[in-house]
C-alpha cells in the first residue's frame, strides 16, 4: 500500500542519461491545455486521496486483452468499431440509456462482422467519457457569460451549476462503476447472445432500393445464424453467446487519471517487496482504452507525458493541424518500442480536406518504423461539424459518409489498412445530424435535440453507416 502511494504521489523528476524517468505524475512538470481550475484545492486533493484508494475500475488483464486485439487490427485481421455519445452524463447511467447504447453497438457489429468476415473489436465510449475540452472557457447564456460546460466531471450543464466542483471526480469513479456493472452483468446473463431474434427496425428507410437492400443483408445475416444454428455449430459456442464489449474516454483530466494509475504487481517478489529486475508497469485503470484529443496533443505538453507511462492501448486525434514531423514525434514518445497495435491514430480531416491531407500522413507513418504497426481509424464526425442559419451545431450523414468513403479509397491506394471506425452516437432517435435515409433537414433538429455537446448519429443513421461501411469491408 505505502508502495502505492509513494509511486502515484512522488511528483519529482529524474535524468537517466538524456531521458527523462516517467512518474505517475511527471506530467505536472508540462505546460498543460484545457486544464481546471479550482476554487478549494483541499476538496481536490480529498478527492484525489479518495480515487487513489479506490479499486481499478478495469483490471490489469482486459487492458492487455484488448492490446492482443488491437494488434490484430493493426495486422489486418480484424475491425474496430468504437462509438458513443460525445459527453456522456452521469444521467445516462440507467438501464434503458446503457442498453440501447449496448443494442446498438452489437447490431452495428454484426452487420460489420457480415462484411468483413473478420472478427470486430468493440469499443465504447461510455463509462467514463465526462470531461470535454472546450474551445472557450466561457459562453453566453441568454445575454450573461458563464462558465463553459466542461463535462459531469467537471460542472454541471444547468446554468446555476457551472462552478467547477471537485466532488464530481469522485461521483465520475461511482458512475462509471455502476455502468461497467451494468455492462458486465448484461453481457454475462446474455444479452449479447447473438441467437436471440433482433429488432432491425428498418421501417423508416424511404428509398425502396435501399431498403431491400438492407432487409436482404438482415435476412442473410440471420439465415446464417439459423444454418449455425441447424448445423449444431453453435452449440456452446463462445463467439455466437458473449462479446467483448471495451471502455474508452479522452484522457483530458489527467489528475483523475494518475489517481486511477496502478503499478503491476509482477514486479514484486512471492515477499511483495520489490523485485530490481522486473520491470514496472503502469495501468491506468479508469478505462481499457484513453486518447488524447485534438486540442491537447502537443508533443513537449503534459497529456503527451502522462500517456506515454501507461500500458493502456492509446488513441491519438490527427487532424489538420497535426504535422507530419509531430506525427512522428508522437509515436516516438508514446511507443518506442513500437509495439503493433499499441497507438491508434485517429484522424478527423473533414470530407474536404481528407483527399489532401490523410495520404501523407499516411507515407510519414508507413514509409517509418512505424509501418503495420498503428491501428488506423477514422473519425468522420469531427471534421464535419457546421451550424445551421438558427446557430445549431450539427453534422450532414452525406459529409460523415464521404469522409469515411474517401479514406477507404485512400488506405486502399497506399496499400495501408484502414481498420476501424470512431463514431459520436446514441441508440436513441435524436435528430441531431441531418440527412440519412430518414432524410431529416435543418428545421427538423429541433424536434428531438438533446446532446449536450457535439451532434451523434441517432440509431437509425449509425445502422445504415454501419451498412455502407460493410459494403466498403467486402470489397
Ligand atoms: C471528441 O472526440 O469528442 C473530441 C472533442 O474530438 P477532437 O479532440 O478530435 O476534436
Ligand atoms: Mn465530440
Amino acid at each position: 500500500m505505502s508502495l502505492l502511494s509513494t509511486e502515484l504521489t512522488g511528483g519529482k523528476e529524474s535524468r537517466s542519461g538524456n531521458t527523462v524517468s516517467w512518474t505517475p505524475s511527471s506530467w505536472k512538470s508540462k505546460p498543460i491545455k484545457q486544464s481546471p481550475s479550482y476554487d478549494d484545492q483541499a476538496a481536490v486533493d480529498k478527492s484525489l486521496a479518495k480515487l487513489n484508494h479506490l479499486p481499478p475500475l478495469v483490471p490489469f488483464a482486459e487492458i492487455d486483452r484488448l492490446k492482443d486485439n488491437l494488434r490484430k487490427v493493426a495486422q489486418g485481421d480484424a475491425f474496430l468499431l468504437q462509438g458513443g455519445d460525445c459527453a456522456e452524463l452521469f444521467d445516462y447511467c440507467s438501464q434503458d440509456a446503457i442498453e440501447s447504447k449496448m443494442k446498438l453497438l452489437l447490431q452495428m457489429s454484426l452487420i460489420l462482422i457480415w462484411g468483413s468476415h473478420k472478427p470486430i473489436v468493440r469499443i465504447a465510449r461510455m463509462a467514463g467519457q465526462y470531461a470535454k475540452p472546450r474551445s472557450s472557457p466561457m459562453e453566453m447564456v441568454d445575454g450573461k457569460e458563464i462558465p463553459s460546460f466542461r463535462g459531469d466531471i467537471l460542472n454541471g450543464f444547468k446554468t446555476d451549476e457551472r462552478t467547477l466542483d471537485p466532488e464530481r471526480l469522485v461521483d465520475a469513479y461511482f458512475h462509471s462503476a455502476a455502468t461497467l456493472n451494468f455492462v458486465r452483468g448484461s453481457i454475462s446473463s446474455g444479452f449479447a447472445d447473438l441467437h436471440r431474434p433482433l429488432d432491425w427496425g428498418l421501417g423508416h428507410v424511404r428509398d425502396p432500393e435501399l431498403q431491400k437492400r438492407y432487409s436482404d443483408t438482415v435476412e442473410s445475416i440471420s439465415d446464417n445464424l439459423d444454418f449455425l444454428r441447424a448445423t449444431g455449430h453453435d452449440t456452446g459456442s463462445r463467439e455466437l453467446s458473449t462479446v467483448d464489449l471495451f471502455t474508452s474516454h479522452e484522457a483530458l483530466l489527467l489528475d483523475y487519471e494518475q489517481s486511477l494509475t496502478r503499478v503491476s504487481k509482477s514486479h514484486l517478489d512471492q515477499q511483495g517487496t520489490s523485485s530490481a529486475s522486473a520491470e514496472k508497469l503502469y495501468y491506468d485503470t479508469s478505462a481499457h482504452f484513453i486518447w488524447v484529443g485534438d486540442r491537447t496533443r502537443q508533443v513537449d505538453h503534459a497529456h503527451i507525458e502522462f500517456l506515454r507511462g501507461v500500458q493502456n492501448p492509446i488513441g491519438v486525434k490527427v487532424g489538420p493541424t497535426t504535422s507530419s514531423s509531430d506525427l512522428l514525434t508522437i509515436l516516438r514518445t508514446l511507443n518506442p518500442k513500437v509495439e503493433v497495435g499499441k497507438i491508434t491514430l485517429i484522424t478527423r480531416y473533414g470530407a474536404a480536406k481528407v483527399g489532401s491531407l490523410l495520404p501523407d500522413h499516411i507515407k510519414i507513418v508507413e514509409n517509418s518504423e512505424y509501418a503495420k504497426s498503428v491501428v488506423w481509424q477514422c473519425d468522420p464526425m469531427h471534421g464535419n461539424t457546421r451550424s445551421t442559419s438558427s446557430g445549431i451545431k450539427t453534422r450532414q450523414f452525406a459529409d460523415i459518409l464521404s469522409e469515411l468513403e474517401q479514406s477507404f479509397v485512400i488506405h486502399k491506394e497506399q496499400g495501408s489498412y484502414l481498420g476501424g471506425v470512431h463514431l459520436e452516437m446514441t441508440g436513441d432517435a435524436v435528430t441531431e445530424c441531418t440527412g440519412g435515409s430518414q432524410g431529416l433537414l435543418d428545421d427538423d433538429l429541433s424536434l428531438n435535440y438533446t446532446s449536450f455537446c457535439d451532434p451523434r448519429l441517432n440509431e437509425k443513421q449509425s445502422v445504415e453507416l454501419a451498412f455502407l461501411i460493410a459494403g466498403h469491408l467486402k470489397q
